[in-house]
């Protein structure tokens, strides 16, 4: 029924008074639904939910037994429900002025089917659903910024925690490291006398510190799961909204919601969007995040020992982090989430494909040892896709293919084979990622060559494909130096068989990677030639809104990053023309089995590729 009242239409006159018309009617069925529920007796006693609420809270009723809109009440020293009270279905029972009291026992059953009860209800709460209707409808039509002024200053935090599918620490793969410390803070929630009766102090905030997709919002709920505790759930940068003073006062309703369902965990997810550095230096602040922040603060401080309130944080980026956040009493414990290393990968896959039928012989293995980088949330991904696959092609089982082709999409992009090139195109297509290919797999430093393909994917017109043999945490000089001169390789082998006026745009996301990586390596590594073991800080800051940089080097050091950055490219174009210089019939050998096949898979590419020769000029020594 409210679906009709959502289409809004735009203000023309005639349209309007299509609306004025609707609105009449709308007007009509609600007076005449309201007369009708007049005739419906309540049945109920008069028992009202408040007061019911205050005495359970007194420890004057035993049990609640929640039946649809009706709760039965068994007062204490009673064996069975002798009253009954009536509720907001939709109301939360443990909500502001709700039930506090633990002790009292709360069932929830199926409300009971007789056909009266389903159509007083229905009576019931038709009214309130033509005045939510009647109130979207305005709310639509009215233009502008006014209608967020609506509830600004509530919280919009989620409750979860009565939902039935609670996640427990078997549900997040990997990170042992991290349950573990995480157990701590489910014992604290759990069994907070214990460390009380021996003078403990129990911590107030813990931050979870880990890159994008590791898990980090699942590894919170998990832990309420684990101590059975409500959960709310807010991100940053839902504090951040256009009216001053709006996130403070969210924050002050979070906190006293929370407070009254002690114990429970608070989680801000991405607290780095309002808990950036205070006025780094530039601009002042942005007043709106820094009353937000201060209000977090503020309320931290004011929990009482015992309160039992524990405040989860997630953020991946700690170094942005106001140093008032991290002080003792506040976020004073941080637990680290990292990518999965392939035995983490593996078990990630395995919980994600535990429901979804696979063929015999799929081995997940491989997949885990092929997917060094990836986060919990891209395998993830790469199961519910290789999940698609198979059902579009009307599979009852996933089948390896479709986990490889899912698994490729997921990293660089669906295929698009409807996007045609004109033969020369796809000559140079083939030059072009055969030049990636040639100087990747003869440099000795770099990644093994995985797949080479001309059919277009994601934004670009082939794609080399290179995977680590392992898992690594660091990477050398020579390692990133041989990155660079294969990111060049493919405009090399464009300026060699063309010529160095005939080269094109294809290269050019691979001109800006190898430049950011350059950059990288002398700014934030100390690998420079001349200012080796020397990193220079860029400060980042908002200004008006603005995410700008400062850097704190002279203009002298600018100049000598610039060179340093440059004369890094100039090698590995070098390098790169060398190699393929050296090993022209392998590239053309390469180019010719693209153009033929469009994909040419690892074992393949080492065929076409025996017999090529590291030249002496591609050499660093
Ligand atoms: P973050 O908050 O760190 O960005 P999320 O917790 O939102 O990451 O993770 C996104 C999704 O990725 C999860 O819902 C889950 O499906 C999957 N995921 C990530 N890490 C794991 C893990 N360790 N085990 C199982 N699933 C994971
Ligand atoms: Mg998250
Ligand atoms: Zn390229």
């Amino acid at each position: 029924m409210d679906k009709k009242k959502q289409s809004t239409k735009k203000p023309n006159s005639k349209k309007r008074l299509y609306k004025n018309i609707g609105f009449a009617i709308i007007i009509t069925i609600f007076i005449g639904v309201f007369l009708l529920s007049f005739r419906q007796p309540a049945k109920l006693s008069e028992q009202s939910f408040n007061d019911v609420m205050n005495r359970a809270n007194r420890g004057e009723i035993s049990k609640l037994v929640v039946k649809g809109d009706t709760i039965e009440i068994t007062p204490k020293d009673q064996e069975k429900a002798t009253e009954k009270t009536r509720r907001d279905p939709t109301a939360n029972l443990y909500g502001p002025g709700g039930l506090t009291n633990r002790d009292v026992t709360v069932d929830f059953k199926a409300a009971s089917s007789s056909s009266a009860t389903i159509t007083a209800l229905a009576i019931n709460l038709l009214p309130v659903i033509i005045i939510v209707g009647v109130l979207i409808f305005l709310l639509r039509s009215a233009q502008g910024q006014g209608n967020q002024a609506m509830g600004f200053g509530k919280s919009s935090a989620r409750l979860y925690g009565n939902e039935k599918e609670t996640v427990k620490f078997k549900d997040v793969a990997g990170n042992d490291e991290a349950k573990v410390d995480l157990e701590e803070v489910v014992e604290f929630l759990k069994y907070p006398k214990k460390f009380l009766a021996v003078g403990a102090r129990i911590p107030k905030g813990v931050l979870l510190v880990g890159p994008p997709g590791t898990g980090k919002t699942l590894m919170a709920r998990a832990v309420a799961g684990e101590a059975n505790v409500p959960f709310f759930s807010i991100s940053g940068s839902e504090f951040v909204e256009m009216f001053v003073g709006v996130g403070a006062s969210r924050v002050r309703d979070l906190f006293n919601k929370a407070k009254k369902n002690a114990p429970c965990i608070i989680f801000v997810d991405e607290i780095d969007a309002v808990g950036r550095r205070r006025g780094s230096g530039m601009g002042g602040g942005h007043d709106e995040r820094e009353q937000t922040l201060n209000q977090i603060l503020v309320e931290m401080d004011g929990f009482e020992q015992g309160q039992n309130v524990i405040v989860l944080a997630a953020t991946n980026r700690m170094d942005v982090l106001d140093p008032a956040l991290l002080r003792p009493g506040r976020f004073d414990r941080r637990v680290g989430i990292g990518l999965p290393d392939r035995k983490d990968r593996l078990a990630i896959l395995k919980v994600h494909f535990e429901k979804k039928p696979l063929e015999k012989g799929v081995d997940l293995d491989s997949l885990a040892a092929k997917t060094a980088g990836s986060s919990g949330a891209d395998l993830a991904n790469i199961a519910n896709e290789s999940a698609i696959i198979a059902a579009r092609a009307n599979r009852t089982k996933i089948t390896a293919n479709d986990i490889t082709e899912a698994f490729e999409k997921v990293a660089i992009g669906p295929e698009r084979k409807s996007k045609v090139m004109n033969d020369k195109e796809k000559e140079l297509t083939a030059y072009h990622e055969a030049g990636h290919a040639v100087v990747g797999h003869v440099l000795p430093d770099s990644d093994m060559v995985h797949k080479v393909t001309i059919i277009p994917r994601g934004g670009t017109g082939g794609v080399t494909w290179f995977i680590p043999p392992e898992d690594k945490s660091y990477h050398s000089i020579i390692e990133f130096k041989d990155v660079l001169a294969r990111m060049l390789g493919g405009r090399i082998a464009e300026e060699v068989v063309y010529g160095i006026d005939r080269v094109t745009t294809g290269a050019g996301s691979d001109l800006q990677k190898a430049a950011e990586l350059a950059r990288d390596m002398v700014v934030n590594q100390g690998m420079g030639k001349q200012l080796r073991d020397q990193v220079f800080h860029v400060e980042g800051g908002m200004m008006l809104d603005r995410l700008v940089s400062e850097r704190q080097y002279s203009d002298e050091t600018a100049k000598v990053i610039d060179d340093e950055v440059e004369s890094l490219i100039t090698e590995a174009a070098r390098r790169a023309r060398a190699v393929i210089v050296a090993n022209k019939k392998q590239l053309d050998d390469l180019k010719n089995v693209l153009l033929e096949k469009e994909t040419v898979e690892a074992e393949q590419v080492l065929e076409l590729l025996t017999g090529t020769v590291l030249p002496k000029e591609a050499t660093l020594y």
